[in-house]
């Protein structure tokens, strides 16, 4: 920071999308996650910040919640896309992640590719990196159509709607559809490897608080944090 040395700190406010687990979860009432208790352990490591609070959206209003100045972060294991950087600006990368197709546990269906999706109903959350998987590796292909698709604001509900046989599949970033098979009647039948990488999410015209956080993410990961919340939040 080449500031005025004035020794104030800017607070940061951060938004969020809980119920996508371990990543941002209520516990107790209490917002908690990897990514919570990352962006405030890189926002106190970034020069000239100090840590203010949290808001919570359904992830489809976090980058209009951005852009109109309600937050100033995003912190919700959002994947740095071409589309999105068209709209947001993201730090460096801090997690990477596929997509995976998740299942009902009962064994009924086992899907073992994309195609076996074909015609079925099928879900993800609307906005998503995964919904995006559905609309070009299946509706655009003519495999399935649109009414086929249902979108959720959120993946808990999408997750319920799988155990109630509303629908026969999700698709989800991985280590969310691993944390789900773990505690609910759902299971990863297959995983599709997109490579994606998250970032925090920061207003284009932000170059300060990126380079900032960006120093604090490197930060974190040098002082053996990063690795204790990784282990403390992930069992692999
Ligand atoms: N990583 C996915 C995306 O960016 C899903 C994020 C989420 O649902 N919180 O679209």
């Amino acid at each position: 920071d080449s500031g005025s040395g004035d020794g104030e700190e800017q607070a940061i406010v951060a938004g969020t999308a809980p119920g996508f687990p371990p990543f941002e979860i209520k516990q107790d009432g209490e917002l908690t996650g990897f990514d919570v208790e990352l962006l405030e352990a890189v926002v106190e490591a970034a020069p000239g910040y100090t840590f203010d609070r949290w808001s919570e959206f359904e992830f489809d209003s976090l980058i209009p919640a951005l852009t109109g100045g309600d937050i100033d972060v995003i912190a919700a294991a959002m994947t740095i896309t071409e589309e999105r950087r068209q709209t947001i600006a993201f730090t460096d990368a801090y997690y990477e992640a596929d997509q995976s197709i998740l299942v009902r546990a009962d064994g009924d269906f086992q899907p073992t590719e994309l195609g076996d999706l074909a015609g079925r109903p099928i879900g993800a959350q609307t906005g998503t990196t995964g919904e995006g998987v559905i609309r070009s590796e299946l509706i655009e292909t003519g495999d399935l159509s649109e009414s086929n698709y249902n979108g959720y604001g959120n993946y808990t509900l999408a997750v319920q709607d799988l155990e109630n046989g509303n629908i026969d599949a999700i698709v989800i970033d991985k280590p969310v559809a691993e944390t789900f098979a773990s505690e609910r009647d759902v299971e990863v039948a297959f995983t599709y490897e997109t490579g994606e990488e998250y970032g925090f999410g920061i207003r284009q015209d932000a170059g300060d608080i990126q380079s900032a956080l960006n120093e604090g993410l490197a930060t974190v990961e040098e002082d053996g944090t990063y690795e204790e919340l990784r282990n403390e939040w992930f069992s692999s």
